[in-house]
């Protein structure tokens, strides 16, 4: 595997230098979403996919997006890519990618954004990976897709790619088909396909989920040593709090549909201030813990068409007895700073809810 400096990148003549940004800086926001809602009809009646969500990504800051299946995580990043039916979806709120309003934008428009300034990693490379094209060539036209250039620059654009996330003999693996590749290298591939043309934004969802847990581990070095030499915002999508731990710079917690907990990463992870964030840190086994000493989150997500009135979590919250009257059952708490931390939003009716969590976890 190359690696990463400037003088390594031989290629750098191709086009735009790889790891450069004018005008923005570390830190600097690349993506503001404000009370996004996304909901779309169903058999049963309309799906509230998303509600009233408000997050920024920031260049250089990998934000991981971690909820369990249904709580929304996929689809608001979906909507920020624009990959949403527009004839069946419905989507208020706002979604500035570089100051240009996403919601509402013409298809042509999202289509020319796509992969320009965003791109994204999905969970099963295989499906994303045309089957019929060698791997050099898919990513050789999405960048002649943005850049001017001839087939012979765009093929060697495609080499250094592959070089890049660590695919031995690049030149000659540009040549192979995906199902020539194991499922690490098209996951390698998939990131190379995502990053050729140096997008401000990168969004992986699900990255490591179909992967061996070695192979997990490589995936996640890589897109760490990308994110440091591109520079870019990463917004991270998943239920897996290790990887979360691993690589992640700050954390939303969403559940059915809403943000439930922010913050930075370290701070979330190790003390957590809402019960749902609070029962999935539990649930991680640590080296020296036995598995029948896990605690699981009981009960399953509620249906996004019939949420649950008051806090969507009710239904499943071992603390809801603390809470004064029967305001988790008929009130929806709204995402405050939590007491004591300005820096962390929590969505919980609890009046201290560290001293809450800490008791229950003393038991
Ligand atoms: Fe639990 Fe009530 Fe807090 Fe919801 S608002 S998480 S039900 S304590």
């Amino acid at each position: 595997m190359s690696t990463f400096g400037a003088a390594a990148i031989p290629a750098l003549e191709l086009g735009e230098p790889l790891a450069t940004r004018e005008a923005t800086a570390e830190g600097d926001v690349v993506l503001s979403v404000r009370d996004l809602c996304v909901s779309f009809p169903s058999d049963e009646g309309r799906v509230r996919a998303v509600s009233n969500l408000s997050y920024d990504a920031r260049l250089g800051r990998t934000l991981a997006i971690v909820g369990e299946s249904g709580s929304g995580k996929s689809v608001s990043s979906m909507s920020v890519l624009g990959l949403h039916n527009p004839d069946r979806t419905f989507m208020s709120g706002s979604i500035l990618l570089e100051g240009e309003e996403i919601v509402g934008a013409p298809q042509e428009r999202l289509q020319r954004l796509r992969s320009a300034k965003v791109a994204m990693v999905f969970q099963d490379p295989q499906s994303s990976l045309h089957p019929f094209y060698r791997i050099g060539n898919q990513i050789a036209e999405a960048y002649r897709a943005h850049h001017p250039v001839s087939r012979s620059l765009a093929a060697a654009r495609a080499v250094e790619m592959l070089d890049l996330v660590g695919i031995p003999n690049p030149q000659r693996r540009a040549r192979s088909y995906p199902h020539e590749f194991s499922g690490g290298m098209r996951q390698r591939a998939m990131i190379a396909l995502a990053l050729v043309n140096n997008p401000k934004l990168l969004i992986a969802d699900e990255p490591t989920t179909a992967l061996d847990v070695t192979v997990q581990a490589q995936i996640l070095d890589l897109l760490k040593e990308l994110q440091r030499e591109f520079g870019s915002a990463v917004v991270l999508i998943t239920h897996d709090l290790a990887v979360v731990a691993e690589v992640s710079d700050d954390i939303l917690v969403m559940y059915a549909g809403r943000a439930v907990e922010r913050g930075s990463a370290r701070d979330v992870l190790a003390d957590p201030l809402h019960p749902y964030t609070w029962g999935l840190v539990q649930s991680l086994p640590s080296a020296s813990e036995q598995l029948e000493h896990l605690r699981a989150v009981r009960g399953v997500p509620p249906s996004l068409v019939h949420l649950p009135t008051g806090c969507s979590f009710h239904p499943r919250c071992d603390f809801r007895d603390q809470v004064p009257g029967n305001a988790c059952v008929t009130d929806l708490p709204e995402l405050l700073p939590a007491p004591g931390s300005v820096a962390r939003l929590t969505r919980c009716h609890l009046p201290d809810p560290r001293g809450s969590l800490r008791g229950q976890a003393l038991r």
